[in-house]
């Protein structure tokens, strides 16, 4: 039995995330599933974009299911996404990238680096810490490596070792978990490598980085595969993990039927495999790729076929 809280959100999330839940209600009618309201239209409507009321929904998840949310250039608005991740602490950022002849997965940290929050402005320059710790570190490592002993068990550590100090840190730790582990690593440099992982994406298996390096290597992935609608990404804590695909709320297209679900349904492939149900997670993937090949498919992959058309289509190669 699990607990699974699904915060469809603002923009196209409204249109993906029932695709997606239909596919996960699919193989588990028996959950509970608990909608909640959060983000800028919840914002504009009710002055909070996040409850504490829902924030407390959020934490009592298993599993959280969560579409998009538009972040308005208003600086009295602070990241809906950003503070979940936080008071959640979601630590472990996921990107799967695979296509033909590669199959990677990205593990970035998602919780300190230079994105640690940390930041003051002086008379005549703004600071931004770049907070690197060893508890921070191990447990991203510790992830890292068991994901690649039941991947490949290999790792690669992206990192700026040469320059950064809190780099060179990142990296010892990862290097001894992986020994402990029994891991094959490879270190390299992080510009060097978003350039290699695009021009032979086959030498890699599971990738790990710190925050912000992770952040621009895993949107320079997309380029591998068919672009932002079809990418899921998973934040995984201690006890829970939420879903999200990486597109945002795409206000230009939403309303309209056009966005693509496949990241959302994606993303419960995810979950699936998250939670130990890797044939399922197949299925899901296997009936996306039927989909796509009997041309029913959204806009943006060239087709003409709306949102619902191609979750039922899905839906019903499961
Ligand atoms: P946000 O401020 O929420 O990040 P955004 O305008 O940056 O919104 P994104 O969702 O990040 O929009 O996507 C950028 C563009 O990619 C959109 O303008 C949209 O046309 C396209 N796009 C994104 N997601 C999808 C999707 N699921 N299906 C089709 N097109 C998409
Ligand atoms: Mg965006």
């Amino acid at each position: 039995m699990k607990r699974v809280v699904v915060a469809p959100g603002d923009g196209i999330g409204p249109e993906v995330i029932p695709s997606a839940l239909e596919v996960l209600r699919f193989f588990h009618p028996e959950w509970e599933y608990i909608p909640v309201y959060l983000g800028y239209e919840c914002w504009k409507r009710t002055g909070d974009a996040l409850s504490q009321r829902t924030l407390e929904t959020l934490k009592k998840a298993d599993l959280i299911l969560f579409g998009a949310i538009t972040t308005p250039p208003d600086p009295k608005y602070h990241s809906v996404v950003l503070r979940i991740r936080k008071e959640l602490d979601l630590y472990a950022n996921l990107r799967p990238v695979f296509g033909e002849g590669f199959d990677i997965l990205i593990v970035r940290e998602n919780t300190e680096g230079l994105y640690s929050g940390i930041e003051w402005q002086e008379k005549d320059r703004a600071c931004t810490l770049r907070v690197v710790s060893e508890a921070g570190s191990r447990r991203i490592a510790r992830f890292a490596c068991g994901c690649a002993k039941r991947r490949r068990r290999h790792l690669t550590i992206g990192n700026k070792a040469n320059v950064l100090k809190s780099d060179s840190y990142f990296l010892d730790i990862c290097m001894e978990e992986a020994e402990k582990a029994g891991i094959s690593i490879d270190k390299k440099y992080i510009d060097s490598l978003v350039l290699d992982v695009l021009q032979h994406p086959g030498r890699y298996d599971v990738i790990v980085t710190t925050n912000i390096f992770g952040d621009i290597l895993s949107d320079a992935a997309a380029f591998l595969e068919g672009g932002l609608g079809m990418l899921p990404s998973a934040n995984i804590g201690r006890h829970q993990a939420l879903f999200e695909p990486v597109h945002g709320s795409a206000p230009d297209i939403a309303g309209k039927g056009l966005a693509n679900p496949i990241a959302a349904i994606r993303c419960v492939s995810l979950l699936l495999k998250y939670v130990g149900e890797k044939p399922s997670a197949i299925e899901v993937e296997k009936a996306i790729q039927k989909t796509i090949a009997d041309g029913i498919k959204t806009p943006d992959l060239g087709g003409t076929a709306t949102t619902e058309e191609v979750g039922r289509a899905v839906l019903s190669h499961l």
